[in-house]
């Protein structure tokens, strides 16, 4: 089933509402031209809650496969990409800077807003600025010791222990 576009969160928050859908290939361009391809719909969960009277939460997942390109063997490398978030509801940025610093937020400055677009929002963050292929099934591995050089994500002992178990 395919979650609404526009919704009141606020109004879904006081009635402590669960969305639970799919938001289509269409309406995630953005993410789409940030990748080689959007494999699927995107799946999405959203709890909406008030904390207190004032404050009104949504906490969701959501998840989307896409292809993208191995920056180390610029061949194309399937992801899952999942987000996990809460997002208090504000009305805008002047309000923001009052939050507490570790809370994330969703701007609705007037009743509605496009739920479409928070997803989105939410699956471009989760995305990763590079993607790589697992090690050992990427054509790039030669190029490994560049990796070392500029520094990944992985230490580069563990990129050794790699490369010794490696025939
Ligand atoms: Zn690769």
């Amino acid at each position: 089933m395919g979650l609404p576009i526009l919704v009141d969160p606020r109004k879904l928050a006081i009635q402590g509402k669960t969305l639970k859908g799919s938001v289509p290939v269409t309406s995630l361009s953005r993410l789409a031209s940030a990748v080689n391809r959007v494999c699927s719909d995107a799946e999405a969960c959203l709890q909406f809650e008030t904390e207190d009277s004032r404050t009104k939460l949504v906490r969701g997942t959501a998840s989307v496969n896409v292809l993208a390109e191995c920056q180390r063997c610029l061949g194309e490398v399937a992801l899952d990409i999942r987000a996990n978030f809460v997002l208090q509801v504000i009305a805008d940025e002047v309000k923001a800077t009052n939050i507490v610093k570790t809370r994330d937020f969703w701007i609705v400055e007037d009743r509605m807003a496009s739920l479409h677009y928070m997803v989105e929002d939410e699956l471009l963050l989760a995305l990763a600025p590079a993607n790589y292929h697992e090690l050992g099934s990427c054509n790039g591995d030669a190029l490994i010791t560049h990796t070392i050089e500029s520094g990944s994500e992985k230490s580069p002992f563990e990129i050794l222990k790699q490369l010794i178990i490696q025939p």
